[in-house]
C-alpha cells in the first residue's frame, strides 16, 4: 500500500523521513525552521507570536515576502536588494509553470493577477492592493509592480506596435516621478511620502498586452503647500525647482541662490526625490513641453513668493492689517509670477466680502492678522490644488488610449494606510474610513474564498465567530445618522457651534453603538471610533470648518483674472458664473463638503473593486528609523493589527489552520498507518479502527501531542527500517 502511494518500491526514504520530522518538529514548536516557511497560515499554531517569530526570522534571513493565505505580506528591506527586482527574475516568474511554487514575491502576485486575466474566455478584470503604513512600502511596491507589467505585458519586438507599446509603457511608468514630484514629501516617517492615494488601472488588450492606464487619486493634503510639521518639508517639485533651475530660470522665477521662503523648510536636506532634471523628462515625456513647464514652475515660484507675505496686527480694527516691509517685494515679485494685478491681490487677502439682506448689499469687512494669513494659505491650496488634478488629468490623455483597444485591466491601489496619532482629525477620519471600507472588503473576500475552497473539499464549517466591521461603517456612514451625516448637517445648516456641541451631537445621536466610544480624561472634545484596527480619538474642533473647506469666492475670481496662460486654465471664467455673481450672489450648485466628496469616490473605487479579483499585499516596516536588518517586534505587531492580518489570522486559525494538499499529506503521512496510535485519554481515545490512525482536521491538538512526540521517539527506527520493503 505504501509502496504504492510513493511511488517507490522501497517504501519510506530517508529523505521523506527527514521531511516528516521537520513537520512533527515543526508542530511541536521543536527548533521550527521558522525563515523556511512561506506561509504564515502554515505556522503551528497560528498565533500572534509564532507569527511575529516567523517574519522576525524571515526578515533576518533576508526573506522580505512571505504568503499570509491569499494575502503576501511585505517587509521593507530598508537597503537595496537590486537581484530582487530584476528583469531576469521578473521572466523567471512570468515564464514558471506555477509560479506560486517558487518563493512569495510581489512577482508571484503581479504573475498570478496576469494569469487570471489570461486564462480566462471572458476577461474577469483584476486588482492589487497594496496596504500598510506610510513608509511601509506601498508606493515601491506598485512601481515595481508597474515595471512588472511593462515587461511581461509587452507587445512582441518584432513587430511595428512594438514602438507604440514600448512609448505607452514608458508613459505609464513616466507618471511615477512625476505624480511623486508634485504629490511627494518628506516627512517624518518617509523621505518621499506620498501625499495622495491612487488607483491606476493598467488596461490590456486581447493579446493582453498594456495598451494604456488611467490613474485616479484621492485626497492630496494641499495643506502642505502653507504648512509643514516641524522637520518636514513641502512637496518635493518646490526643492526640485530651487535647486534645479538654471541661472536664467532663476533670474525668470525670481529664485536667487539661498534665498529665504517661509514655505521651503529644510531645504539643506538633499534627497534623491530632489532631482529636477528626471520630472522635467518625465513631462517631456507625457507630452508637457517645455514652455508648459516652465509656466508651471513660474506659478509654483510665484506661491513661495506668496508665503512670505506676512502681515503685521492691525491698531485699528475698522483698518486693513499691513504687510510687514520685507513682504512689500515679496507681493510685487508674486503678483507679476502669477500675473496678478498686485492691489487686488493685497486687497483680496486682507477684505473680506460679505453679501447680506434681501439686496444682498455687498460689504467690506478687513480681515484679522490670522484670517489674512488664512486667506493666502487657502489661495495657494486653491492653485496648488487645482494643479496637481490638471496635471493628473494631463498624465491621463497621455496615457490612456481609446476604450475600444482594452478589454480588461488590471488596477493598482496604493492608498494611506490606517493612521491614529494622539490627536486625530478629518484627514484621518477620511483615510481610516477608506481602510474601513478596504477591510470589509478584503474580509468579505477572503472569507468567501475559504468558504469556497471548504465546499470543493466538502468540509463543514461555519463562520459563526466572526464578527465583521459593519457596525463601525455604520457608525462613519450609515444612513439616517453617521458621524459623516452630522458633521455634514452642521456644515450645511451653518449654524456657529463649539467643539463641545458637536460632541454632544454625535454622542447622543449615535449612542446606541458600540463601536463609539468617548475618552473621559480627554481635556479636549473628542469622541473615539473603535476601528477594526484599534481604536482612535478623534478631536471634534475644526472637524466642520475643514469639512467645509471654505474658498472665499474672492479669492476664485481674483484668480480668473489672471493673466497666466496655465492659471486661466486652471481657473476658467465660467460665464453663468458670472451671471450669478450679479446682485442675487449665491451659487446654485450645493457645495460639497470634504467629507462627501469622499464618500462618493471611495464609492466609486469599491464598486470597482468588487468588479474585480482582488489580490492583496500587505507592506510592514519593520522598525520607524529606517534600518535595514533591525526588526522590532512591538511595532510589527502594531501594523499587523492595523493591516487586518491580526484578524485574518484569528480566522485562519478559526478556520482549519493547516493545509496540507491530499497527495502531499499521503506521501509525508502514509508510514502513519504502521504506528498504533498510543491510547490518548478521553473520550478521543483508540480509533475503532485498530492499527490506523484518525487523522481528522478535527483532531485535537491536545491529543496529537503526546502521540506526535511517540512518532518522533520513533521515527529513527522506522526510517532505517524503511530501507527494506515493508
Ligand atoms: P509608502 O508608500 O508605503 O509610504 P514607500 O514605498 O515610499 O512607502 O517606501 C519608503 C522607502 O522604503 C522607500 O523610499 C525606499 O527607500 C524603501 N523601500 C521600500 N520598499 C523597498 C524595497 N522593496 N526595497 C528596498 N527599499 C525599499
Ligand atoms: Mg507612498
Amino acid at each position: 500500500m505504501l509502496q504504492q502511494v510513493n511511488g517507490h518500491s522501497s517504501g519510506l526514504d530517508a529523505h521523506g523521513g527527514e521531511a516528516l520530522r521537520e513537520d512533527l518538529q515543526e508542530f511541536l514548536g521543536q527548533e521550527a525552521p521558522l525563515h523556511l516557511l512561506d506561509d504564515l497560515t502554515k505556522v503551528n499554531p497560528v498565533t500572534l507570536e509564532t507569527v511575529l517569530r516567523c517574519l522576525q526570522a524571515r526578515y533576518m534571513a533576508d526573506t522580505f515576502y512571505t504568503n499570509a493565505g491569499c494575502t503576501l505580506v511585505a517587509l521593507n528591506p530598508f537597503k537595496p536588494v537590486p537581484q530582487l527586482y530584476s528583469p531576469e527574475l521578473m521572466r523567471e516568474y512570468h515564464t514558471a509553470p506555477q509560479p506560486q511554487k517558487l518563493k512569495p514575491h510581489i512577482f508571484t502576485v503581479g504573475e498570478q493577477t496576469y494569469r487570471n486575466v489570461k486564462s480566462l474566455i471572458e476577461p474577469v478584470n483584476q486588482s492589487i492592493v497594496v496596504s500598510g503604513e506610510s513608509g511601509a512600502g506601498k508606493t515601491w511596491t506598485s512601481r515595481c509592480l508597474m515595471k512588472f507589467y511593462a515587461v511581461v505585458a509587452a507587445s512582441p519586438t518584432s513587430s511595428e506596435s512594438h514602438k507604440v507599446a514600448e512609448r505607452i509603457e514608458q508613459r505609464i511608468l513616466n507618471s511615477n516621478p512625476i505624480m511623486e514630484a508634485f504629490g511627494n514629501a518628506c516627512t517624518l516617517r518617509n523621505n518621499n511620502s506620498s501625499r495622495f492615494g491612487k488607483f491606476i488601472q493598467l488596461q490590456l488588450n486581447r493579446a493582453h498586452q498594456m495598451t494604456g492606464a488611467a490613474v485616479q487619486t484621492y485626497l492630496l493634503e494641499k495643506t502642505r503647500v502653507a504648512c509643514q510639521a516641524s522637520s518636514e518639508r513641502n512637496f518635493h517639485i518646490f526643492y526640485q525647482i530651487c535647486k534645479g533651475a538654471s541661472a536664467d530660470q532663476r533670474l525668470q522665477w525670481h529664485l536667487p541662490e539661498g534665498a529665504a521662503f517661509s514655505w521651503l523648510p529644510n531645504p539643506d536636506r538633499t534627497l534623491e526625490e530632489d532631482c529636477f532634471e528626471v520630472t522635467r523628462e518625465a513631462m517631456l515625456h507625457l507630452g508637457i513641453d517645455t514652455p508648459t513647464q516652465n509656466n508651471i514652475f513660474k506659478v509654483l515660484a510665484g506661491l513661495l513668493h506668496l508665503g512670505n507675505m506676512l502681515f503685521a496686527d492691525s491698531e485699528d480694527e475698522a483698518q486693513p492689517c499691513q504687510l510687514m516691509d520685507s513682504a512689500k517685494c515679496s507681493l510685487r515679485t508674486s503678483a507679476s509670477l502669477l500675473c496678478l494685478p498686485e492691489d487686488p491681490l493685497l486687497e483680496t487677502l486682507r477684505i473680506r466680502t460679505i453679501r447680506a439682506g434681501r439686496q444682498q448689499q455687498v460689504f467690506r469687512k478687513p480681515c484679522s492678522r490670522a484670517e489674512c494669513d488664512t486667506r493666502r494659505d487657502c489661495l495657494a491650496k486653491l492653485v496648488y490644488a487645482r494643479l496637481f488634478d490638471w496635471l493628473v488629468s494631463v498624465i491621463n490623455s497621455s496615457i490612456c488610449t481609446d476604450p475600444n483597444s482594452w478589454t480588461s485591466f488590471i488596477g493598482l491601489l496604493d492608498v494611506y494606510g490606517f493612521e491614529s496619532f494622539p490627536d486625530n482629525s478629518l484627514e484621518q477620519l477620511c483615510i481610516n474610513y477608506a481602510n474601513e471600507k478596504l477591510q470589509q472588503h478584503f474580509v468579505a473576500h477572503y472569507l468567501r474564498a475559504q468558504q469556497e475552497e471548504y465546499a470543493v473539499e466538502g468540509l463543514e464549517w461555519s463562520f459563526v465567530s466572526y464578527q465583521d466591521n459593519q457596525t463601525c461603517l455604520d457608525l462613519i456612514e450609515g444612513s439616517p445618522i453617521s458621524i459623516c451625516s452630522l458633521i455634514n448637517e452642521e456644515c450645511r445648516l451653518n449654524r456657529p457651534s463649539s467643539a463641545a456641541q458637536l460632541r454632544t451631537r454625535i454622542e447622543s445621536a449615535l449612542a446606541g453603538n458600540p463601536c463609539l466610544g468617548h475618552d473621559k480624561l480627554s481635556r479636549e472634545p473628542s469622541f473615539i471610533v473603535v476601528h477594526y484596527a484599534g481604536p482612535v480619538r478623534y478631536l471634534t474642533a475644526g472637524l466642520v470648518e475643514k469639512n467645509k473647506d471654505p474658498v472665499p469666492p474672492e479669492l476664485t475670481r481674483l484668480l480668473q483674472q489672471s493673466q497666466d496662460p496655465l492659471l486661466k486654465v486652471l481657473f476658467p471664467t465660467d460665464p453663468e458664473e458670472k451671471a450669478q455673481e450679479e446682485p442675487s450672489g449665491q451659487s446654485r450648485a450645493p457645495v460639497l463638503t470634504v467629507v462627501s466628496k469622499f464618500k462618493a469616490s471611495l464609492e466609486q473605487l469599491l464598486q470597482v473593486l468588487h468588479s474585480t479579483t482582488p489580490h492583496y499585499i500587505r507592506c510592514i516596516k519593520p522598525n520607524s528609523q529606517g534600518q535595514a536588518q533591525t526588526f522590532l517586534r512591538e511595532e510589527v505587531l502594531g501594523q499587523l493589527e492595523a493591516c487586518g492580518l491580526v484578524e485574518t489570522i484569528h480566522i485562519s486559525a478559526a478556520g482549519f489552520p493547516i493545509r496540507v494538499s491530499h497527495r502531499n499529506f499521503v506521501e509525508r503521512y502514509a508510514l502513519l498507518r504502521r504506528l498504533r496510535p498510543r491510547a490518548a485519554p478521553g473520550p478521543q481515545s483508540p480509533s475503532p479502527n485498530e492499527g490506523r490512525s484518525e487523522w481528522s482536521p478535527h483532531t485535537e491538538e491536545t491529543t496529537l501531542q503526546p502521540l506526535l512526540q511517540d512518532i518522533l521517539h520513533t521515527l529513527p527506527t522506522l526510517t532505517g527500517a524503511a530501507a527494506t520493503p515493508g
